[in-house]
């Protein structure tokens, strides 16, 4: 034992060791949506097997639902028959699903933490790469594939291989502009896409200790995107603010006691690591994806390196040497997993506020679950958007991959929130990402291409010091 929160869950949840050297984990929370699971009911069906811990499995739909018009039949006969499936499936084995319908309906990764069923100690599966997210509440959580969801429902179990623990410290405090966001992608840029094949992510340091949970899921969200299958930050007062009351969390005295469990799973103050990273948060600075990885990313006052992969820079339109300021964007879209929660609508909001959408871009704003859509219009969030010209959508994935109606067209440029910035992945073949904060992407909103939200809008910057 290294001390880490990672060796201690994964102590905890082990049940044996196979033959074969891999640990058969048990799976505390499986997270389930339309995507990753037909086949895997129909692998179970035609075993004659049942869902082992249905109370332990939760469903919702988000990929594939429209955002426009959320109402049944959804006019993609695909859509709704894959919504139907999970319906059916839910419904033969006790699962509950939070539909449509529910209120509760959201990306997978927004709605397991809003509702409290994300919980420090556990391990969470959920077939899609960024359950990662799930790790800023201290769990270990993993993107699985389809012949696992399989296996987790058939078992609550899954066979895997231990992870090395790097700790990655960002210390000191971030300047006024810098979000989580650009966090992420300056780890990433630093350590590779590829950096953290066979580690489990620790974030800490004193900038990580003063983020609200909603940036900690920014960080862990894009682990997978470091080449880290899981990301995590040690479970502390904030945590437990966050969770205290929420649905699924435990109440009264229960929670208390959760919380005396929740912190003995925290790293001990001398654990070992495999790695150690250290970063000056004061150091970083608005970061803008110029390729097709998220590792492919320069700070937006930086231009592009000299060294720059020719594949990347043919298929983006860019030259070496150039900015990627003042790249004009035909899309702007703030949404998906990683930054379609209150306070990322909140932060754009703020800079959108008494602007106007450039004529030439097509805007839309996809809050992360029904619960963020009906926070911010409580707080008029929905008008200040309209009002600019934004598209104000129902909740779901959206155009973070272009598994439902909203999809680049052509050769457009998108300013986007979200996580990736690989080759068609929103929908066109040919179409060009750019992925950056969501005031990043409100600035590019109205300013019609890439700006510097620090010099665009001053006054309106959260952070600092
Ligand atoms: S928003 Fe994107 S990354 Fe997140 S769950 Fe949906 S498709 Fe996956």
């Amino acid at each position: 034992m290294r001390g880490t929160l990672f060796d201690k869950v994964w102590q905890a949840h082990l049940v044996r060791r196979l033959p074969n050297g891999q640990s058969q984990i048990f799976i505390g929370l499986h997270l389930i949506h339309e995507v990753t699971t037909p086949q895997a009911f129909d692998m179970l069906r035609a075993r004659g097997l049942r869902v082992a811990m249905a109370e332990r499995t939760i469903g919702t739909v988000d990929h594939i639902v429209p955002t426009r018009d959320q109402r049944r039949p959804f006019l993609d006969v695909m859509a709704e028959d894959m919504l139907s499936a999970l319906e059916r499936n839910c419904r033969e084995h006790g699962i509950r699903l939070l539909g449509i319908e529910s209120g509760q309906q959201g990306i997978v990764h927004v709605i397991g933490p809003e509702l409290g069923l994300t919980q420090p100690g556990m391990t969470i599966a959920c077939g899609d790469s960024h359950t990662s997210t799930h790790g800023a509440f201290g769990s270990v959580a993993f993107g699985i594939g389809t012949s696992q969801v399989r296996d987790v429902l058939a078992s609550q179990c899954l066979a895997m291989e231990p992870l090395k623990v790097r700790r990655i410290s960002v210390n000191g405090c971030l300047a006024r502009g810098v979000y989580a966001k650009d966090v992420i992608l300056e780890i990433i840029r630093r350590l590779g896409v590829q950096g953290g094949a066979g580690f489990a992510y620790e974030y800490a340091g004193s900038a990580l200790d003063r983020m609200s949970m909603d940036e900690r899921m920014t960080i862990c969200n894009m682990s997978i995107e470091g080449g880290a299958r899981v990301g995590y930050v040690n479970p502390d007062q904030t945590t437990f603010d966050y969770l205290r009351g929420r649905q699924f969390a435990p109440q009264g005295d229960a929670f208390e006691r959760a919380v005396r469990w929740w912190s003995s799973m925290a790293s001990d103050r001398h654990a070992s690591y495999d790695d150690e990273v250290v970063l000056d948060a004061a150091s970083i600075r608005p970061n803008v994806t110029w390729g097709i990885n998220p590792g492919q990313s320069i700070a937006v006052d930086e231009k592009l390196p000299a060294s720059a992969d020719p594949e990347a820079l043919a298929f983006m339109g860019f030259r070496a040497g150039q900015p990627v300021k003042g790249t004009r964007i035909d899309v702007a879209f703030v949404g998906s997993c990683t930054n379609a929660r209150l306070s990322d609508l909140r932060e754009a909001a703020r800079i959108v506020s008494g602007h106007r959408v450039s004529p030439h871009v097509k805007a839309l704003v996809v809050p992360g679950s029904q619960a963020v859509r009906a926070a911010a219009e409580r707080e008029g969030l929905d008008r200040v958007f309209s009002d600019a010209g934004f598209e104000w959508r129902g909740a779901g994935c959206s155009m973070c991959l272009a598994m439902n109606p909203d999809r680049l067209e052509g050769r457009e440029v998108c300013a986007s929130s979200s996580n990736r910035n690989f080759k068609g992945r929103q929908g066109s073949p040919t179409g060009r990402t750019l992925l950056m904060s969501p005031a990043m992407v409100a600035a590019a909103a109205i300013a019609g291409e890439v700006v510097d939200v620090r010099e665009f809008a001053p006054a309106e910057m959260a952070y600092g010091d």
